[in-house]
This record gives C-alpha cells, structure tokens and sequence, in this order.
C-alpha cells in the first residue's frame, strides 16, 4: 500500500510545493484546503497528471469536527496518514496595542491549534504502526520576533514548543516530530509587501533573495524520507541566511 502524506493548507504557496514533492517522492496525498476549492482541484489534477495519486479534503484545521470528517474521509479514501505536514497558516498583523483579541485568536487559532488537533488525530494511527513523521511549519518569526506579528510569533514559537514535546512523547514509538521555520519566501502570504519592502528584505538575507516555496518543500521532503530516522525535536531554519 502507498504510504499516505496529509499537507494542511496545500492549495497555494508552501503547501502545494510540499503536496508536490511529496507526491514525487512516492507519497498519495491528501490536499487540504479552507476555501480555494479549484486551486486544491488543480493540485490533485498536477498530481493525478504525473502518474500520482491524491484527493482535495476540505477543512477548516482549527475546528476539531472538521479534522475529525477530514481524518476520516483520508482514511476511507486513501488510507491511514504516515505523513503529517501541519502547514496552513494566516497572518494579521498589527502592532500590538491595536491588535483586537479577535485578531489574536484567529490566527493562535488557525496556526497553533490545527497543528493540536491535527497531529493527535494522525497519531493515532502512528502509534498502531509504530512508525510516522510529522513536519510543523514554524517561521524565523517564531525564533526572533517580529514588530507587529506578536499573534503570529506566539504562534509559530508555540509550534516549536510543541514539537519537542510532543517528540520526547512519541519518540519511543518509532514517530519523528520536527519543525521548519522558513523566513521570507514568496508566496500570496509575501506578497502584500510589495516591491520596494521586498527588495528591502533581500538586503538583510545572506543569500540576498527571497527564498522559493520549492526550498522549503525540499527540506520537508528530506524530513519524511528515510534518511532522516534519527532527526527529531529539531527545528531548522530555511532563510537564506536572515537571521543569522
Ligand atoms: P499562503 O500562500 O497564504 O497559503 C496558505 C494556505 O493555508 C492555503 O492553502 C490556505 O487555504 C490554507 N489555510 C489557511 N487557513 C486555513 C484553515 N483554517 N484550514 C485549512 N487551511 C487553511 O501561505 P504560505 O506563505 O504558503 O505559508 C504556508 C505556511 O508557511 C504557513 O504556516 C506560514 O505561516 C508559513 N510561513 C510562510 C512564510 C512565507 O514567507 N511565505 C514564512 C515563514 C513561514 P485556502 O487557499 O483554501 O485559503
């Protein structure tokens, strides 16, 4: 039986640039999404087009129903997920003595609680099997901070707290839990700051460009591969070189 990935937020950027190498790599994938029904749709058709197997599975992760329905469906369709690639993730940034307790919670919500429910609905079938990996989309915001992303931040620093965790917990079962944290990398997320601000932004990286979602999925490709077995609890870094 093919082993199984779950990308969360595969639809556009990181995600789908994961769902894409994974599935060269082998993988069935499930594309998760929130609402870009035909973008997912396009993700699966590139997939299904290169000789592949995948399927769109439509779910909000910050709601546990949601997860409970999408875990389900994969395991219907697909069969138990090996692979767990919590990526989705918003922003709304605003400096901190304007940001509403609203804006705080959505995206504490979208980013931190997904990667809660989602991976202790994979687990379970990891610990049957003995074996699975799990990859936490973090950012260098969550290492270094970032002025007027302090929901986003405490997000993405909850998701490396949580990975240790959850690593020292599962690690005797054969289960490697890890994170990434890319810096700047250009998606629809990047976009908004447009021209003048990114090329600012390339001045600080080493590597003097943004980096490209292919990067990062490189990387999570290396982490679900058997070459990484003894890799765990670990974040690493994907920046070009930003924060340094
Ligand atoms: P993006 O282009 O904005 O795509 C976000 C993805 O997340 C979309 O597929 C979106 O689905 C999905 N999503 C959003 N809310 C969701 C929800 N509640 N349930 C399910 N899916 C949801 O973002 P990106 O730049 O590729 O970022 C991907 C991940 O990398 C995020 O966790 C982000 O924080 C992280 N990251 C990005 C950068 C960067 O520079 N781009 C840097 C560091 C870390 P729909 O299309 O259906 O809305």
């Amino acid at each position: 039986m093919t082993d199984v990935a779950l990308v969360t937020g595969a639809s556009r950027g990181i995600g789908r640039a994961i769902a894409l190498k994974l599935a060269d790599d082998g993988f069935a994938i499930a594309v998760n999404y929130a609402s870009s029904a035909q973008k997912a749709e396009a993700v699966v058709a590139q997939i299904v087009a290169g000789g592949g197997q995948a399927i769109a599975a439509q779910a909000d992760v910050s709601d546990p129903d949601a997860v409970a329905g999408m875990f389900d469906a994969i395991g219907d369709e697909l069969g138990p997920v090996s692979v767990l690639v919590n990526n989705a993730g918003v922003t709304d940034d605003g400096l901190l003595l304007r940001m509403s307790a609203d804006q705080w919670d959505k995206v504490i919500s979208t980013n931190l609680r997904s990667v809660f429910l989602c991976t202790k609905a994979a687990l379970r079938s990891m610990l049957r099997a003995k074996a699975g990996r799990i990859i936490n989309i973090s950012s260098v915001s969550g290492i270094s901070g970032n002025p007027g992303q302090g929901n986003y931040a405490a997000s993405k620093a909850g998701i490396i707290g949580f990975t240790k965790s959850v690593a020292r917990e599962v690690g005797s079962r054969g289960i490697t839990v890890n994170a990434i944290a890319p810096g700047f990398i250009q998606t629809d997320m990047t976009a908004s700051l447009g021209a003048d601000r990114s090329d600012a932004v390339a001045e600080q990286i080493a590597l003097g460009r943004l980096g490209l979602p292919e990067e990062v999925a490189s990387v999570v490709g290396y982490l679900a591969s058997d070459g990484a077995s003894y890799i765990t609890g670990q974040t690493i870094v994907v920046d070009g070189g930003l924060a340094l």
